[in-house]
């Protein structure tokens, strides 16, 4: 990339954040023209490794938010959830790109299959705590994007006319609303919120990927089946957002705009922006009390792509 041109000033990256824009562009006709993109990702202390991964290439993106488990609690694997994340990303990113031949379910259920393979044989992948992550994918594929969700991350398509749609969060687990509701009504960091936490991860991870439960991306291809899938025409297609639930948390949680002031932020002032202004309602009910939430801070990653 040494002969590429500098950023113009107004495209340089935040150096308050990790995120980079990535202006991409693929070939020259009006058909092989790439998405315009932007990527941010924040971890949810500086401290600690983010467990959200976002990549993206003029034809596709992916954006994952690994299942965080409370400390100390055995995975039966020993590379971790950052380590899933990032290789499940990257697999399922390659996938995308170079087999427009299996469908975007096909995909992810090979990457899944490839990351399984990666863990080596030292690894339990039936542990019930095995890495997994939420997934948005979604792809140029001809005349139309197809795209791919999997848990509680969302994509927001933003369409020439009409109002945003959202998909996403469609992995609910309504045996455990009630187990939830109690975790974020205790103390932050108290032992009562630690223990119910724990009661929690342990219901959701006894239930998921089990036929009746909710399904996630762990090492099984099976989980690839129950995303949610489909096709949109891109002549009608402005732009689309992918985003993990600690940055939707601008619109779902806070309230800080509707989709549509989501998108138009997103336009205006990057993904960077919109996971700033998620960290200032944070820092400022870091107890949650005005906006109750299972985790103060929640990792964050955002995809701006305009198409
Ligand atoms: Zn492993």
């Amino acid at each position: 990339m040494a002969d590429s041109p500098p950023l113009p000033p107004d495209t340089a990256p935040d150096p308050r954040h990790t995120g980079a824009r990535v202006w991409a562009r693929a070939g020259g006709g009006v058909h092989t023209v790439g998405m315009q993109l932007q990527l941010a990702g924040e971890a949810q202390r500086p401290d600690r490794e983010s467990e959200d991964f976002a990549a993206a290439s003029p034809e596709a993106l992916v954006l994952l938010d690994g299942s965080s488990s409370p400390a100390g609690m055995e995975s039966g694997c020993r590379h971790g959830t950052a380590w899933y994340v990032r290789r499940l990303g990257v697999h399922l990113l390659a996938r995308l790109t170079d087999r427009a031949d299996r469908s975007i379910a096909e995909c992810l259920a090979d990457a899944i299959v490839e990351t399984a393979a990666l863990h080596g044989g030292r690894c339990d992948l039936g542990h019930p705590n095995t890495p997994a992550a939420t997934v948005v994918a979604a792809r140029r594929h001809g005349e139309s994007l197809e795209y791919l969700v999997l848990g509680d991350s969302l994509l927001v398509l933003e369409f020439t006319d009409g109002p945003p749609r959202v998909i996403g969060d469609n992995q609910r687990f309504p045996d455990g609303e009630e187990l939830r509701r109690q975790v974020w009504s205790t103390v932050p960091g108290s032992a009562e919120r630690a223990a119910l936490h724990l009661e929690y991860a342990l219901a959701v991870r006894a239930a998921r990927n089990r036929g009746d439960g909710p399904w996630i991306a762990a090492a099984s291809p099976r989980a690839a089946g129950h995303a949610e899938t489909g096709f949109v025409r891109l002549d009608g297609l402005r732009a689309l957002a992918a985003l993990t639930d600690g940055a939707s948390r601008y619109t779902e949680r806070f309230g800080l705009g509707s989709w549509a002031d989501a998108l138009r932020l997103l336009a205006e002032a990057g993904p960077a922006e919109l996971i700033a202004q998620v960290r200032a309602v944070e820092r400022a009910d870091d107890r949650c009390e005005r906006w109750p939430r299972g985790k103060a801070y929640d990792d964050a990653s955002a995809v701006y792509a305009l198409l």
